[in-house]
């Protein structure tokens, strides 16, 4: 029993079925494909490999699809540079063949007017470091500050730099639709940074027949300046700590995620804590300390979920990976957490009828919180109220629902027929299925939010149930 749901982010270290089918039976709830490097081949044979393995195991698994966003990078080098501290190097744009030696050309034609001189330009993950000394009509030129090895192909990122690109590239609307075509349950958007991103993605996947959910990522100080508005508009966050952790002073990243957090919390959206979780598990057996201390804080922060990427893309130990982050979140979800959807800003009744039953579970201590759902809506209050003793089971009638509900903390999705003439119905073989499975038994209480029929009216009910 684990509130804290866990990501893996799939690549060649997990790419069998029997391995994927391993990652479900360990604890798997979502599945993350990452677009910076999948093909289109690979992204349509592993969504029916999942698909397939989690039916017969009867498990609900959500599908991520995260874009690679407008990501600045390197072009290509016959041979990669040894950089120095106190040499110059030279960017050009628009293919210009500079006569420079020690230069490179980049995929991005306005860096030139979006860059000022004094800038710093990170590349490789921030490994190399650079100062722009002067700008030319094609071509910046830096000077090194940290020395390292610059190969082809090279992330750039350009930390307080406000960048002009789209917020989809032309790969990403190729991307996007497939994941429509596939029917993925969720899409991130890279370097989202500003609400009107989010929009703009909306209105594309908006005439979908299950519209995907939408993952903003924070990646960058745009981002952060514009917290507030970015989580009212997407229908969830990442905390992206990888570029994240360059674009920001580095002492900056835990305030940050921090806030994070407690605003999702505060205006009911799921939050995802990402990147460099156990990284040190791509080579070795064991999580370090700060590891094990880093996953306990965002479970005990009570992030929705935590997410494994180079750990189970490339890792040594991906099924580890996952034992660990399922060890850590149960033992720290017991101990207690941050509980801070406390200050959670309730805007409408469901919402506030919704705490009432969690409070009520809550003195209860109930064994269960059943949320019979069309939409998911009610089932995700729930889950944003943060019962302290309670699972919450969501009870729908599609896989495909069940499947969007695998992000929110705390929620086991349950797929039943459900018999619109009759809900008492409904509720009665749903107790039943779960006692049967073991998921409740006899002499449990357990909380039920559901509608009823009353006189022939429809109204919504939350009724304590003893099984
Ligand atoms: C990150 O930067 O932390 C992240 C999750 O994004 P990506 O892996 O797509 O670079």
């Amino acid at each position: 029993m684990r509130n804290t749901k866990i990501i893996a982010t799939l690549g060649p270290a997990t790419d069998s079925p029997e391995i994927l089918g391993n990652m479900i039976d360990r604890g798997m709830n979502i599945a993350r494909l990452n677009m910076s490097h999948a093909t289109h081949d690979w992204v349509r044979r592993v969504v029916k490999d999942i698909r397939e393995l989690a039916k017969v195991r009867g498990a609900s698994i959500g599908i991520l699809l995260d874009t690679q966003g407008p990501a600045i990078r390197t072009g290509d080098l016959v041979q990669a540079f040894d950089l120095k501290p106190g040499e110059k190097f030279t960017f050009t744009v628009r293919g210009e063949k500079d006569v420079e030696e020690r230069s490179v050309d980049v995929n991005y034609d306005n860096l030139v007017n979006d860059i000022g001189v004094g800038d710093v330009v990170l590349l490789d993950n921030g490994a190399i470091e650079m100062k722009v000394l002067q700008k030319f009509a094609n071509k910046i030129e830096c000077e090194v500050l940290t020395p390292g090895r610059l190969g082809s192909r090279r992330h750039i990122n350009l930390p307080g730099v406000k960048v002009s690109l789209p917020a989809l590239t032309a790969k990403d609307l190729r991307d996007v639709a497939l994941g429509l075509e596939l029917g993925v349950d969720y899409i991130a958007l890279s370097f989202t940074r500003e609400a009107k991103d989010i929009r703009q993605l909306k209105a594309i996947v908006e005439s979908a027949k299950n519209r995907p959910l939408i993952i903003a990522k924070l990646e960058d100080q745009q981002a952060v300046q514009n917290l507030k508005e970015i989580i009212c508009e997407a229908d969830g966050i990442m905390v992206a700590r990888g570029d994240l952790g360059i674009e920001i002073p580095y002492e900056e990243l835990p305030i940050v995620q921090r806030r994070a957090v407690k605003m999702c919390l505060r205006l009911g959206r799921p939050v995802i804590i990402a990147t460099h979780m156990l990284e040190s598990m791509i080579q070795n057996p064991m999580p370090t300390r700060a590891e094990i201390t880093d996953v306990a804080n965002a479970v005990y922060e009570q992030a929705d979920a935590i997410m494994l990427s180079g750990e189970t893309t490339v890792g040594k130990y991906p099924l580890k990976c996952l034992d660990v982050f399922d060890k850590i979140s149960q033992r720290i979800e017991r101990s207690g957490g941050a509980n801070f959807q406390e200050h959670a800003e309730l805007t409408n009744p469901r919402q506030k009828m919704v705490k009432s039953a969690v409070v009520m579970a809550d003195e209860l201590r109930a064994d269960a919180i059943l949320v019979f759902t069309l939409t998911g809506r009610l089932a995700r209050y729930a889950a944003w109220m943060r019962p302290r003793y309670s699972p919450i089971y969501a009870i729908c009638d599609t896989q495909q629902l069940a499947d969007s509900m695998t992000l929110n903390w705390g929620i086991r999705p349950v797929v039943v027929p459900f018999d619109h003439n009759n809900r008492e119905r409904t509720i009665s073989l749903t107790i039943a299925k779960l006692v049967e499975t073991g998921l409740l038994k006899k002499g449990n209480t357990a909380v039920v939010i559901s509608s009823l029929d009353v006189d022939g009216q429809s109204v919504k009910a939350v009724q304590m149930r003893d099984i």
